[in-house]
Parts: C-alpha cells; sequence; structure tokens
C-alpha cells in the first residue's frame, strides 16, 4: 500500500528530509569552514599587529644592557671589584638612574661575576636591588655563558612581573660581570587588549607572561615537569609561585597554525567558551606568542546558514504541497469530466436507441394508421353500401304497404273516371268535372307518396344542417298512415314547436321510419297498439331527447345486448333483415347524436300499459332560425 501525506508519497517526504539534513549539514560545515577561515585570517593580522609591537616595543631596550656594559665607569667598578670606590660606585648608580629615567624601563644594573647586583637604578630606593644575589637567575648565567641573556620573571625584592635583558661586561675579551634591564609588559598588555580576544606571550616553560587576560597569568598551557618546577623554583621565576595549568581543552585541530579549544571565559564567571587558538614563535619576549578569537561570530553564520536552508526548504515544500494539490486538483477535474463525458455517450447511445425504437415505433403507428385509414374508407364505403341497401331494404318492407296505398286511389281514379264519362254521355258536365277534380286530388296525393319514396332511395347527404323533428316525423307518419289506420293504432306526438336538432334531412326521417316500422311490428299482436313520440326541450347542455315508445312486448333479452348489431332480427324469413336499427344506429351517430334502447317495467302514468319498448335518442339541439325542411 502506498501511504500518502497530503497527496505526496512518503518516500518524497523520506527524500525531502534527507535532503534538507544534507543541505543543512553542508550549509552549516561551509558557513562555518568560511567564518573560521576569516577569523583566522583576521588571527594572522593580529598576530602580525602583535609581533610588530613587541619588537618595536622590546626593540628599543634589547640594546641597553650592550650600551651600559661598554661605559668605562662600570667597566672601572667591575674591575675594581671590591675595592672600587663609593664615589665610583656612586657615579655609577647615577648613571644608571639617568639611563633608566631616559629609557623609561623598570630598573637598570649592574652585576658583578659572583651575581651580586652593585649598582643600580634604583640605589637611593628602598627597594633598591644592590646587594641582591641574582646568580640564579637564567639571564645573569646565560649572559655570562654566552654574551646575553633574556628572561621574564617576577621581581624578587619587588614583586613585580617583568622582561630582563643581560649583556656581559668584558674587560680584554673576559666577562667581569653583566649589565641588566628589566621592563614592564603592562603597556603591551594595555595595547593589546581588544574585546572579545585574548593575547598572550608564552615562555619556554609553556607559562603564560604576558596576557590580557590577567588571571591566566602564570598559568602554563602544558602540563609542568618535575624537572621544570625545580628550575622554575631554583631561579625564583615566578617568585616562588605554584603555577597551575589553565583548565582548557583542544577541541578540534584547524590548520598547521591554528587550533579550536574551550576556555574559561573571561568575560562571563565560570562559562567556558570556544575560541580559534593561533600562535607563532616570539622570540624576543619569550616562545611564543598567542591569540585566542572568538568563534561566536561563526556560530552566527552557521545559525544563519541553516536558518537560510530551512526558509528555503520550507518555501519549497510549501510550493510542492502547493503543486501536489494542484495537481489533485486538476486530476480531480479531469476525472469529473471523464465521468461526466461518459455519462453523456451513455446517455447519447441511450438516447439514440430510444429515438430508434421510436422511430420504429413510429414509422410502425404511421403504417397502422395508414392501414387503419384504408379500413375506415373501407368500412365507411361498405356502410354507406349498407345504409343504401338497408334503404332498400325497408322499401321493399314497404313495397307491400304502397300497393296497398297506390291501389286504393287507383281504383278510386278508376271508379271516378268511369263515372265522369257516364255523366259526359248524359250531358251532366259539372259531376263529370266535380269527379275529375277529385281524380286530381288523388293523383296529388299519390305524387306526395312517391316523392317521399324518391327522397329514401336518395343517397344520403352527409351535411349537417338544423332539421324540424315534427316535420322528420309527420314524413314517417305519413309513409305508414295506412298501416296505423287500418291496424287502429294509437299514435300520440308530442314535440314542442320550433324542435330543431342537427341532422341530415332524409336520413332522419329513414331513423324515424325504421324505429316507426318496428313500433308498428311490435304492437300489431298486442291488444292495446299504442305508440307514443316525444321530444323534449333542450336541456342546459343544449340536448334533445327524443324518444318512441310502444306498447309491445319489448325487445327480447337475448337481441337486447346486440340490438344495434346488422343481421339481428327475431322476425320470420321474408318480414326483417336485422338491418334496420344498425343503419339507425349508424346514421345517429353520423348526427353526432346517441341511441340507446330500453324495455319499460313500470307503468306509464296514463296509459297503463306495462311492457313495451323505449328506444331514445340523445340529439343536439340546433337554432331554429335555419330551419330545413325534410324534403
Ligand atoms: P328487423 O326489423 O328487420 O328484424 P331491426 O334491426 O329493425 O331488424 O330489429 C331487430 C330486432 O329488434 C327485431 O327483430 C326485434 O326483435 C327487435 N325490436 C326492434 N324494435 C322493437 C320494438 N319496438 N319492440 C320489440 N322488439 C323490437
Amino acid at each position: 500500500m502506498r501511504v500518502r501525506i497530503r497527496g505526496i508519497p512518503l518516500w518524497a517526504w523520506a527524500a525531502a528530509a534527507a535532503l534538507y539534513f544534507g543541505v543543512a549539514a553542508a550549509a552549516v560545515e561551509f558557513a562555518w569552514n568560511r567564518a573560521i577561515d576569516a577569523l583566522a585570517e583576521v588571527g594572522a593580522h593580529r598576530l602580525d599587529l602583535y609581533a610588530a609591537s613587541l619588537k618595536s616595543e622590546l626593540g628599543r631596550f634589547e640594546m641597553m644592557p650592550a650600551i651600559v656594559a661598554r661605559q668605562d665607569s662600570v667597566r672601572a667598578m667591575l674591575g675594581a671589584g671590591s675595592r672600587a670606590s663609593p664615589d665610583l660606585v656612586r657615579e655609577v648608580d647615577t648613571y644608571l638612574e639617568a639611563v633608566n629615567n631616559d629609557a623609561g624601563s623598570l630598573a637598570v644594573d649592574v652585576i658583578d661575576l659572583q651575581g651580586e647586583v652593585i649598582a643600580a637604578s634604583n640605589w637611593n630606593q628602598s627597594l633598591s636591588f644592590v646587594g641582591t644575589n641574582v646568580s640564579y637567575r637564567p639571564y645573569f648565567k646565560d649572559a655570562l655563558a654566552h654574551g646575553t641573556g633574556r628572561f621574564f620573571g617576577i621581581g624578587t625584592n619587588t614583586g613585580m612581573p617583568g622582561l630582563y635583558f643581560a649583556s656581559a661586561v668584558r674587560d680584554a675579551g673576559k666577562p667581569i660581570g653583566a649589565a641588566a634591564v628589566k621592563l614592564s609588559v603592562d603597556a603591551l598588555e594595555a595595547a593589546w587588549r581588544a574585546p572579545g580576544e585574548a593575547a598572550m606571550v608564552i615562555d619556554s616553560n609553556g607559562v603564560i607572561v604576558i596576557s590580557t587576560v590577567p588571571a591566566w597569568k602564570f598559568t602554563a598551557l602544558r602540563p609542568i615537569t618535575a624537572q621544570q618546577q625545580r628550575d622554575i623554583q631554583a631561579s625564583r621565576q615566578y617568585a616562588g609561585r605554584n603555577v597551575d595549568v589553565l583548565a582548557y581543552r583542544r577541541v578540534d585541530d584547524w590548520n598547521g597554525s591554528a587550533w579550536l579549544g574551550r576556555f574559561p571565559d573571561w568575560r562571563r564567571a565560570g562559562r567556558s567558551t570556544q575560541f580559534l587558538v593561533m600562535s607563532r614563535p616570539a622570540p624576543q619576549a619569550g616562545d611564543s606568542m598567542m591569540v585566542l578569537l572568538d568563534v561566536a561570530g561563526a556560530r552566527r553564520q552557521q545559525q544563519l546558514a541553516l536558518a537560510f536552508v530551512t526558509a528555503a526548504f520550507v518555501i519549497a515544500g510549501l510550493y510542492a504541497l502547493y503543486a501536489a494539490q494542484r495537481r489533485r486538483a486538476i486530476a480531480e477535474k479531469l476525472k469529473a469530466q471523464d465521468a461526466l463525458r461518459i455519462a453523456n455517450d451513455r446517455l447519447e447511445m441511450t438516447v439514440a436507441q430510444r429515438t430508434a425504437a421510436l422511430t420504429a415505433t413510429n414509422e410502425r403507428m404511421h403504417q397502422e394508421i395508414v392501414e387503419r385509414k384504408r379500413t375506415e374508407q373501407r368500412l365507411r364505403d361498405t356502410q354507406q353500401e349498407v345504409v343504401h341497401a338497408g334503404k332498400l331494404a325497408v322499401l321493399g318492407q314497404m313495397a307491400a304497404g304502397l300497393t296497398h296505398e297506390l291501389n286504393q286511389p287507383l281504383v278510386a281514379i278508376r271508379t271516378l273516371c268511369d263515372n265522369a264519362r257516364t255523366f259526359f254521355e248524359r250531358n251532366q258536365p259539372a259531376q263529370a268535372v266535380a269527379n275529375l277534380e277529385r281524380v286530381a286530388k288523388l293523383v296529388d296525393s299519390m305524387a306526395v307518396l312517391t316523392g317521399e319514396l324518391k327522397a329514401f332511395a336518395r343517397k344520403p347527404d352527409v351535411e349537417r344542417v338544423a332539421v324540424s323533428l315534427a316535420e322528420a316525423v309527420a314524413h314517417a307518419r305519413l309513409i305508414y298512415e295506412a298501416r296505423i289506420r287500418d291496424e287502429g293504432v294509437q299514435l300520440d306526438v308530442d314535440i314542442p314547436a320550433g324542435s330543431t336538432v342537427w341532422a341530415e334531412s332524409s336520413q332522419l326521417q329513414q331513423v324515424i321510419v325504421n324505429l316507426l316500422g318496428n313500433a308498428l311490428d311490435a304492437v300489431h299482436d298486442e291488444h292495446r297498439r299504442i305508440i307514443r313520440i316525444h321530444a323534449a326541450e333542450p336541456d342546459a347542455r343544449d340536448r334533445v331527447l327524443f324518444t318512441i315508445t310502444d306498447s309491445g312486448p319489448g325487445i327480447a333479452p337475448e337481441v337486447l345486448a346486440h340490438l344495434f348489431e346488422p343481421f339481428v332480427t327475431t322476425k320470420p324469413r321474408g318480414q326483417g333483415l336485422g338491418l334496420g336499427l344498425a343503419i339507425t344506429s349508424r346514421i345517429v351517430e353520423g348526427f353526432g347524436a346517441k341511441i340507446s334502447a330500453a324495455n319499460r317495467t313500470d307503468s306509464g302514468t296514463d296509459s297503463g300499459e306495462r311492457n313495451g319498448a323505449q328506444f331514445t335518442i340523445e340529439f343536439a339541439a340546433a337554432m331554429s332560425q335555419r330551419v330545413v325542411h325534410g324534403r
């Protein structure tokens, strides 16, 4: 499993940390090296300065003992030894006093071969050197042995530290004594004192003899051997003091002339500090001189470098985090876009599939519509034919009634014509004319009858107009006039005056003829033959309810459910085709009206009949203004 922190893998964090530590260590090292190198340069410069000041400060006194040794009075005094006159000694004393005053040294004295000071610049002071024996002092021994001597020591009389230069006094090449000068190093120490630095001179014993740090004076930098300790005590070099070793620690070598060491810090008591230590030989004053330079500045450089590297890493780290976050955000955005694109593609595919399915369905539906239309057209054609056939069938049925209807006037016309001829032959023209007028009337009524038949047989006019219900009923009644009369049927018509409905005149007549014909058939075998035709006033929905009720046996139950289907009949062969109601219902639908049939079970209010069928047509009421008469 790959562990990530803030979107960055763990190994990257580890690598960054390793890089940081590496770079920080290198930067710190580099800063340290540079700073210490710079410090070493400063140290070298300082040492140059100190060496120069040593040379100039001490050089003034170096030749003094040799000059004193050449003084005639000095040589005379030494040559005379114990026989020297007090005046001569006084002369030498005053000479030495004058020289000491002029040169600014601590003291100048003359020593005999036994090491006794016989004349001194401080001859007249309480702490005079005169009479002191310095035979144990190395500078005296060296002067007698090698001509010159040099020594740092603390005065046995004065207790003051100082540098001694000595020179042999010779007579005819043989030493007869020595001249010595003691000088103070206070001025040097004061001049060398600089902040944060310690400068010192170390003698051949490794003991600090000149130091800008007073506490370190007469402490040793290296352990003192037993022999050295004995020599020191013998020469009373440090006035009998015990020489301690300075508590310092060498930490590291820097280069040939410098090293790093931890020393007690003279500026802060009880603390130790690291210094860069540099030294070089200093033959004028002792063995070597040394300078200690505080490395605090170098430490600060290190800290600065570390801070710089840390800051750089923090900035780089923040940038890396920012970049990682940005990369993550972009990746997420791309992912979201991809997801969106895929979803979109899927959606488009689905849409394409659905569209194809819809197109196919649409195509199918279109074909079905075409097919339906074709079927509908065929049906309509068939319906027209059936309606027409139905009319013809009704015509056929009516033929018998019509024959009777026409035969009667024809017989009457025949008789009237025969009578008219007889009246003419008897020369009674008035009676003959009266007969002919009756004949004319009969012919007129026959013409009306045939006109009805013509209108009935005509193919329907499909345009709907406002048709008077009362007139349509009157036409139907006329057709069945003879039957109604002959069979003694009571026909009650109750239609409000001016009642008009949306229909087609000849078709409406056909509908009423059909229904009235059925009703006449139904009441034929009944004792009471009543047919009632009724129309109501238009209701709130502009509907006109038109009913034909008979006192017949009612519609047979097995017929009722299929009443308006073609070829449904209960009548004997030759009397009914079962087309009448089928045609009627199609025509009624064509008007936008509705036909229904039911058997009456309860009694009528006034007639008392209990059974019988009732046909109801729900017409759309028309405006009474445009009445079209049914012809
Ligand atoms: P058809 O008169 O040739 O039989 P119709 O379609 O006019 O054809 O009538 C179908 C059948 O409906 C009739 O045979 C008859 O049984 C029944 N019918 C129609 N009108 C009435 C009515 N007023 N009373 C009883 N039965 C009726």
